[in-house]
């Protein structure tokens, strides 16, 4: 050991000390040391009790306090290997041009698949992406006595939207409320606030914007805020007013790939993989009741998000994705995909992770965008035509027989 990691030892050591006497609580660790520390000594803490070794998750290669925004009682970092896959080309709305695209996954196989695609698109001269809608909602819900006192509350609701943006927009520099839709059970009155949250993913400014709309709307009605998010919101569980109304970016990439590349470079025919995506995609999902009627979107959006410092969790909306893919009149294999509610940020949250920093870099996305909120829809079209030439690589494996074989040489 080198003289400063013996002194860090010795200062974890006290500081565990420090908690095992009752001195300090667990939690608190980091107003009595710096945030290193504070997490080897709760290392240290955990390993006693669990018996297990926390070398490798010690082993991280950034400043704990950059990760203070991001965890509490942290303890070191889960790591997940990254790889690219392009370079692609994209000729997005708010980004053209070629990038690798960073994915980090546990999944053996999956950048290999994506990197196929990327090539064959590549191949076909590039995609296209466009978003086509953005907006991040909150809906909190409201108690009234009965449904005349909840119409009257809608009624007020739409005659004071300036006066809610007012209250709302007071809370961030950035954010915008584009709107406000009511929706009415009995005596539970839900507000769908929607706002331009432009790079930020929004969940946090959209949250604060709507508790000030809440307090207005609390003093100048009869109505009381029974919570604020009533889960029409939908934030991290599957649902269908996603599907239909998006959350975050409605995201949507296609590509017409010659039937010369699908046959020389997928071995398959623009008929089998239009034939797979309408029996498998299409009828297989609608038969099993499912809210994503794609291949395997999350795929992408997970590991694009690990890379790039989104939150996790909303996979679950990122995955909302519908796969098309037809034979076009000159016999060429069209494809698309279209994500209803990938939810993206370049700032805020985990982006400020180095790593994953690192990884809006690699697409050239990094922090506010000129305008305010082109970073954040580079992204989404961004992690959209990855989706794309992950759909279309599986449906290709699916319709040359080579799926499992590709698992077999590449995952095990
Ligand atoms: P945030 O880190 O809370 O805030 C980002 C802030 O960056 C914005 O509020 C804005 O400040 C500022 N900003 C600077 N430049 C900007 C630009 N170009 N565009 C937009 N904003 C800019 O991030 P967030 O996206 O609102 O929330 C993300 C976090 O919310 C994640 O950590 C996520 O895990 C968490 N989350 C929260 C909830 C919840 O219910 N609260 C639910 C799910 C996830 P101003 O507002 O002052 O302009």
């Amino acid at each position: 050991m080198t003289d400063t990691a013996d002194s860090e030892a010795a200062d974890a050591g006290a500081l565990a000390d420090r908690v095992r006497d009752g001195d300090l609580r667990f939690h608190e660790l980091e107003a009595h040391a710096d945030a290193d520390a504070a997490a080897a000594a709760r290392r240290l803490l955990v390993e006693e009790r669990s018996d297990a070794t926390l070398d490798a998750v010690g082993s991280y290669g950034f400043d704990a306090a950059a990760a203070e925004s991001s965890v509490e009682n942290m303890i070191g970092a889960a790591q997940v290997p990254m790889g690219v896959a392009g370079p692609v080309t994209i000729d997005g709305g708010a980004l053209s041009g070629a990038r690798y695209l960073p994915l980090a996954t546990t999944e053996g196989a999956l950048v290999a698949s994506v990197n196929r695609g990327c090539s064959v698109v590549e191949r076909a001269g590039g995609a296209t992406a466009r978003v086509l809608k953005s907006g991040m909602t909150r809906a909190p819900v409201f108690r009234v006595a009965d449904v005349a006192e909840a119409e009257a509350l809608v009624e007020w609701v739409r005659g004071h939207g300036d006066e809610l943006a007012e209250a709302a927009e007071s809370t961030t520099s950035h954010g915008e409320l584009l709107g406000v839709t009511p929706y009415v059970v009995g005596n539970s009155v839900f507000l769908r606030f929607r706002y331009d949250t432009k790079d930020a993913m929004g969940m946090n400014m959209a949250t604060i914007a709507t508790q000030a709309a809440c307090d207005l709307i609390e003093s100048e009605t009869t109505a009381s805020l029974v919570a604020l998010s009533g889960n029409l919101c939908t934030d991290k569980k599957p649902a269908a007013i996603n599907a239909v109304e998006g959350r975050g970016r409605s995201v949507a990439a296609d590509v017409t790939i010659p039937r010369g590349v699908v046959e020389e470079r997928l071995h398959t025919t623009p008929e089998a993989v239009a034939e797979i995506n309408v029996r498998k995609n299409l009828v297989g999902s609608a038969k099993a009741a499912s809210l994503g009627f794609n291949a395997h979107v999350a795929n992408v959006v997970a590991a694009m998000f690990l890379a790039t410092g989104q939150d996790a969790a909303q996979v679950v909306e990122g995955a909302n994705a519908i796969t098309t893919a037809e034979v076009d009149p000159d016999g060429d294999l069209y494809v698309s995909v279209s994500l209803s509610s990938l939810e993206v940020g370049t700032v805020g949250g985990g982006t400020k992770l180095p790593t994953q920093a690192e990884g809006l870099d690699v697409l050239g996305v990094r922090g506010g965008g000129d305008p305010p909120g082109s970073n954040a829809d580079a992204l989404a079209e961004c992690i959209a035509v990855g989706a794309l030439a992950g759909e279309l690589s599986l449906l290709a494996a699916l319709g040359s027989r080579h799926l499992s074989s590709a698992h077999e040489n590449l995952g095990r």
